[in-house]
């Protein structure tokens, strides 16, 4: 079984009359209970749970102290290539994106390590557009090799892969995998990506899946929040997490919420998703799913980051840069989408700290053979 089985006997809820249908008592009702179903998600996720975001957010804050402590994993982006072959409309990275491309070779992926390093993160993600042709596995197993020495824990976010080319890179030492539906509203999906290997819908649904089947140490999965009923996003994004939680013991699961940012070209969020709407995501997550991480980029303001980690966020991006080799030329221009917090990743320490929580820089190590 795959979770499209699921996602198919959920896709065609009359979400709209559930919605409406949901009063303030029901919500309060959910929140008195200590495990909750998936209908109960939704009523968390209703309009009338606005109302309630403050008794929400006190049971999400003891949850998360009960889970995970008062300590925050901070970790950087690495981007190592830009060669995208898909259209997607919302991407920088775009295909048609008449952009110059970069592809590091394997002494710049050393001098980004150094740069991160001295920046005193431990923990990144290495990215790439999406592109077989570009960025080949063999390519990633060359970058993992080379980034190894230098980082206690190696993620990767790039084109979905076949189980065994999964195996093939936690045997290299990657052990986290993040990878975004985007959009799990199938036909939106094939709407806004035009051309590619990307509109396989059902390969990237269950790499996640393929991930933990390879023996991936962490997977994160999301919803580009803004694509469609962010509401409906949110819920399935849950579904998705806690299937992949009961199958899959001993893989950690967590959940990011990306908002679209401004990127190259005129694509417009079809959903506005508001600060309030992204707390009410994340507190209903956190309620549904108390053992899953959240993980918050720098897509966001530090006003924004600094409210939400007291509500259940455990991991955050600092200092980031979305542009390939921008850790050691701060000139390079094209990144994959505007970040919003520009702090250091001093100064996000200091911020955590002023908030009573303890930054981590490193609570894994690859075992290099
Ligand atoms: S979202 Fe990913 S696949 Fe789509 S254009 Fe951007 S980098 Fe390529």
């Amino acid at each position: 079984m795959s979770f499209y089985e699921k996602y198919v006997t959920v896709r065609d809820l009359p979400f709209g009359d559930i919605f409406a249908n949901v009063k303030r008592n029901d919500v309060y009702k959910v929140l008195q209970k200590d495990t909750l179903n998936e209908m109960d998600l939704l009523v968390l996720l209703s309009p009338s749970a606005e109302e309630c975001l403050e008794e929400m957010a006190q049971k999400a804050h003891r949850l998360t102290i009960q889970h995970f402590g008062k300590v925050m994993q901070l970790y950087a982006p690495l981007y190592i290539s830009d060669y995208c072959v898909n259209q997607c409309k919302y991407c920088s990275f775009s295909v048609e994106n008449p952009t110059v491309r970069t592809k590091l070779t394997m002494d710049q992926i050393e001098e980004e390590a150094q740069a991160i390093l001295n920046m005193g993160i431990k923990h990144v993600i290495i990215l790439t557009g999406e592109s077989r042709v570009h960025s080949p596995v063999g390519y990633l197993c060359d970058s993992v090799e080379r980034l190894k020495k230098y980082f206690a824990s190696l993620s990767i976010e790039v084109q979905p892969l076949k189980t065994e080319e999964y195996r093939e890179l936690v045997k290299r030492g990657v052990d986290g995998l993040t990878v975004y539906q985007e959009v799990y509203n199938e036909e939106i999906y094939k709407e806004i990506h035009v051309k590619g290997p990307k509109r396989d819908y059902k390969f990237r649904l269950d790499a996640p899946e393929r991930g933990c089947q390879a023996g991936m140490q962490s997977v994160n999965i999301g919803a580009l929040l803004g694509m469609d009923d962010w509401r409906k996003e949110v819920f399935f994004t849950g579904l998705h997490a806690y299937y992949l939680q009961q199958k899959y013991l001993e893989t950690s699961i967590s959940i990011s919420f990306p908002r679209l940012r401004p990127h190259l070209g005129s694509f417009q969020p079809k959903v506005d998703v508001t600060d309030k709407n992204l707390v009410q995501a994340m507190l209903a997550i956190r309620l549904f799913l108390p053992r899953a991480g959240i993980t918050l980029s720098t897509r966001e303001t530090k006003e924004l980051r600094d409210h939400l980690i007291p509500l259940g966020v455990t991991k955050m991006s600092a200092a980031s840069s979305t542009v390939v080799g921008g850790y050691a030329n701060k000139t390079t221009t094209n990144s994959q989408f505007e970040i919003s917090d520009e702090r250091s990743v001093d100064e996000v320490k200091a911020a955590l700290k002023r908030l009573g929580y303890q930054p981590v820089v490193k609570d894994w190590q690859i075992l290099t053979v």
